[in-house]
């Protein structure tokens, strides 16, 4: 079975609130932060539910699930205190990850600042050896991340990666998370040469070294070096790559997960768009949503193409509108899929619906009118 799933709230009920909320979504796998990304704060392990979450994960048919390490740790760090602490509290989450269960803890490499990218090299391999050195009683690897190449990021090429994993010992142990977004970003075609990026991953890292695969859609055209995610199919990537990624055999029996971006007015009560991306790209959107989620989609092609509105034609000219013409978005700021909900609002399109129902549809819209054809 396909394994795919979101990043999802791992508060409260730490592992139980997690895979209910998984679960709610259709999801065959997730991913979790086992606390806030940006601090050190956690509670003890024992308060973390691992029991009931794993129960209710076994009667859901989720084996595997993912660990994503917080944003402060960066293992590039020249600074003393900084990369200390880094060492320090990777060790810390991989305990972590092994007491919840989990093979693989998602790993942003790391930051050069103000030295240079030879230096964030060195320092990054020192700092996976320390901590693999300090975490020998447990079977977690550390999944590198691919990088968009923001600001001083190492891992914005598949070279970069490979070099780190050379320089460390126990690096039987490193496995890689590609990033849809971030590759897009860092110049990998995937929407023009799927195959070619994978094959020359395989040449500089290897395949077999891919883990986990984040499936995002970008904000931005490749080589942007931004990593800004989209929903699937209101990026630059498309749901067409985004799904080829996701059904590519030389990525067979991966988890897919998704950390697409929540698009909406109101927060407080409509949930992420998840569902309907999961289901989407599963292939069992009928299973999932019934008939009426179809005729919802089919008045949208009718609606949208009486328009002259095109998914795909839409959706990048928007972010090129937003990109390069800084007076027409201080006029219009709003973001393909907000324009699009706006626009089905104004004309009634579906009306009963909620919001979550709506973008929920429009994501299907997103998928093109084989998705119709198909079901
Ligand atoms: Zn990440």
């Amino acid at each position: 079975m396909l394994k795919i799933g979101s990043h999802v709230s791992f508060s409260d009920k730490g592992l139980l609130t997690a895979a209910k909320e998984a679960v709610s979504y259709g999801s065959s796998s997730f991913m979790i932060y086992t606390g806030a990304p940006q601090n050190t704060r956690r509670k003890p392990v024992e308060t973390l539910y691992i029991e009931e979450g794993r129960e209710l994960m076994v009667q859901a048919g989720i084996d595997e699930i993912v660990v994503h390490a917080p944003y402060i740790i960066n293992l590039g760090s020249y600074k003393e205190d900084t990369y200390e602490l880094a060492v320090r509290f990777l060790q810390e989450e991989i305990r972590r990850t092994h007491a919840i269960g989990v093979r693989n803890i998602v790993l942003h490499p790391g930051a050069y600042t103000e030295k240079d990218a030879e230096f964030g090299i060195n320092r990054i391999a020192e700092g996976l050896n320390e901590v693999l050195d300090g975490v020998g009683e447990t079977d977690v690897n550390i999944a590198l991340e691919t990088m968009a190449g923001k600001g001083t990021e190492i891992g914005r090429t598949f070279e970069e990666i490979a070099v780190i994993m050379d320089k460390v010992h126990k690096n039987e142990r490193l496995t890689v998370c590609m990033d849809t977004c971030h590759m897009n970003d860092a110049g990998y075609d995937l929407i023009g040469d799927l195959d070619g990026v994978l094959e020359q991953f395989d040449r500089i890292v290897g395949l077999d070294r891919v883990a986990v695969v984040h499936i995002n859609d970008t904000k931005n055209p490749r080589g942007a070096a931004k990593d800004r995610h989209a929903p699937v199919g209101a990026g630059w990537l498309g749901f067409e790559t985004i799904n080829a990624v996701v059904h590519h055999e030389a990525l067979a029996g991966r988890p897919f997960i998704l950390e697409t971006p929540w698009i909406g007015k109101d927060a407080k009560n409509q949930r992420p768009m998840y569902e309907a991306e999961i289901a989407l790209l599963r292939g069992d959107a009928m299973d999932r949503f019934g008939d009426q989620f179809f005729d919802g989609i089919e008045r949208l092609h009718h609606f949208f193409g009486k328009q002259d509105i095109d998914p795909r034609t839409f959706v990048l000219s928007v972010w090129d509108v937003l990109k390069n013409d800084a007076k027409a978005k201080k006029a219009d700021p709003r973001e393909p899929m907000d324009r699009l909900y706006d626009l089905v609002m104004e004309h009634q399109v579906l009306p009963d619906l909620t919001e979550e129902e709506i973008n929920q549809r429009i994501t299907g819209w997103f998928a093109g009118k084989q998705l119709l054809v198909n079901a």
